[in-house]
């Protein structure tokens, strides 16, 4: 990689677990930190906008950049697909940009073999009821999707210990000042 280029950094965790939340006070702080948006087949949330929480695509279209090397990496994730366009990040890498992905477990998975120098960082719940009570309190799923979620969640925290560190977001203070330590911001 050239000498200039940015840090790669990769947030996984569990659904609920406050990942977008932890990730929105990061950028907050850190305004040099760009995020990737990625492109989804899943409907818009109530808010969401194009084009900033999600590119939102029809499955053709999902498929069409799959098919085309558009997608550094891509994963389904309960009943949706979900991935990262490849263009804007290495870009943001080769002008010494600090690069942050917020994926799921299996794109981490394919990330780290195509970047085998990114740090990448799991999100823990203090526990798994909590980390229900989060996605129930976040009242944005149904309750089929919240199943989903949860069976997932079951898999996802058994993957822990391939990350090179795991933050609990037990306090949502503690846990970014640990993310800004690691991520050497602090
Ligand atoms: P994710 O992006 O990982 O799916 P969210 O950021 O949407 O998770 O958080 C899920 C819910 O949990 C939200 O309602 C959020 O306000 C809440 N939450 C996040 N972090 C904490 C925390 N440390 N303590 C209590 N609630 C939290
Ligand atoms: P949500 O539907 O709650 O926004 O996201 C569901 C899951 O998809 C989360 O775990 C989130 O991290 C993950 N995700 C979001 N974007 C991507 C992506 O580009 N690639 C992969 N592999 N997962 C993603």
């Amino acid at each position: 990689m050239a000498a200039n280029s940015g840090r790669l950094t990769v947030i996984t965790g569990p659904s609920g677990v406050g990942k977008g939340t932890l990730v929105k006070q990061l950028l907050e702080r850190h305004p040099n930190i760009w995020l990737s948006v990625s492109a989804t087949t899943r409907a818009p949330r109530e808010g969401e906008m194009e084009g900033q929480s999600y590119f939102f695509h029809s499955r053709e279209q999902f498929d069409q950049l799959v098919k085309s090397g558009g997608l550094l990496e891509w994963a389904e994730f309960a009943g949706n697909s979900y991935g990262t366009p490849r263009q804007p990040v290495e870009e943001h890498l080769r002008y010494g940009s600090p690069v942050l992905l917020e994926i799921e477990l299996e794109g981490a998975r394919q990330v780290r073999r195509s970047f085998a120098n990114g740090f990448q960082i799991f999100l823990a719940p203090p526990s798994f009821e909590e980390l229900e009570r989060r996605i129930r309190g976040r009242g944005t799923d149904a309750e089929e999707a919240i199943q989903r979620r949860l069976q997932r969640a079951e898999l996802e925290l058994q993957a822990k210990e391939e990350f090179d560190a795991v933050v609990m977001n037990d306090s949502l203070e503690r846990a970014l000042a640990e993310l800004e330590e690691l991520m050497g911001l602090a």
